[in-house]
């Protein structure tokens, strides 16, 4: 069931969020969303469609994340009870149906989806993430060439959770939680200037960006080149970091703790 592919679209909220609605491949019309900040734009885009809510994945807490859950499902034309809400067991997500862990099967047999949890802590110390059907939806712990920043989290636990989402099939579509791809560009090339993916990857970003379509999904296989918070071990980065620390860094997760303060100024 995981492999078979399925049809996923972004639903803007806030200024850069996306919410993403997954169309279930066993129900015509019905849709799940993934995380729900904002009720408005998603209820619209179920009335422009015609398609219904079918049930709602949420990655972690956060406000923007979870916030049009309840107006949803007021809203929704299915009996409340029939929409599952899954999420991480965390008492700051009160909407739950289910509870998802890592290492679980999501499964959603009516609707033809299934989903494994990993749980990926670092943004929040809940934070998971749903892969499936050859998709990532990973919240705010990986962006397009970048990552979430360490709210609650360690170096050492989010490069443990970054390490998972990298180990994970190269041609995995990733779907992050914010349209952040070019400014996080322009950090990555200045970590890694000579970074050939890169350059190509921020041209190519910056023409789908002019004409406001989203850089999202990503590929895993790109990640892989680009994102500095998943070349850690790279040569070229590791200097980097140890050029900003002034001081010689060896371990990956030194690397990235750098690599991520570096970021939380870098304007
Ligand atoms: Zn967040």
């Amino acid at each position: 069931m995981s492999n078979q592919p399925i049809a996923v679209r972004p639903v803007g909220a806030f200024t850069d969020n996306y919410v993403w609605l997954i169309e279930a491949p066993r129900r015509p019309g019905a849709v799940v969303a993934v995380d729900p900040g904002e009720a408005g734009p998603v209820q619209a885009e179920l009335d422009r469609s015609g398609h219904s809510l079918a049930g709602i994945l949420l990655t972690h807490h956060h406000p923007d994340h979870i916030g049009g859950v309840r107006e949803l499902l007021d809203r929704a034309s299915a009996p409340r009870a029939s929409i599952p809400v899954i999420g991480p067991d965390d008492p700051r997500i009160p909407v739950l149906t289910r509870t998802a862990r890592d290492g679980e099967r999501c499964e959603l047999p009516d609707l033809g989806l299934g989903f494994d949890i990993l749980h990926v802590p670092g943004h929040t110390l809940s934070h998971i993430a749903f892969w499936g059907h050859g998709a990532l939806f990973c919240g705010d712990t990986l962006f397009s060439a970048g990552c979430g920043r360490m709210f609650e989290g360690t170096p050492v636990q989010m490069t443990a959770s970054l390490n998972r989402l990298r180990s994970l099939p190269q041609e995995t579509k990733v779907y992050c939680g914010h349209e952040y791809t070019a400014a996080n560009l322009r950090f990555a090339l200045t970590v890694e200037p000579e970074n050939r993916a890169a350059l190509e990857y921020q041209e190519s970003v910056a023409q789908l960006r002019a004409r406001d379509t989203p850089s999202l999904p990503s590929r895993m296989s790109l990640e892989i080149r680009v994102n500095p918070f998943l070349r850690c071990d790279v040569p070229a980065v590791r200097a980097a970091a140890s050029a900003r620390a002034g001081r010689a860094l060896e371990e990956a997760a030194d690397v990235f703790g750098v690599l991520r303060a570096w970021k939380d100024q870098f304007r």
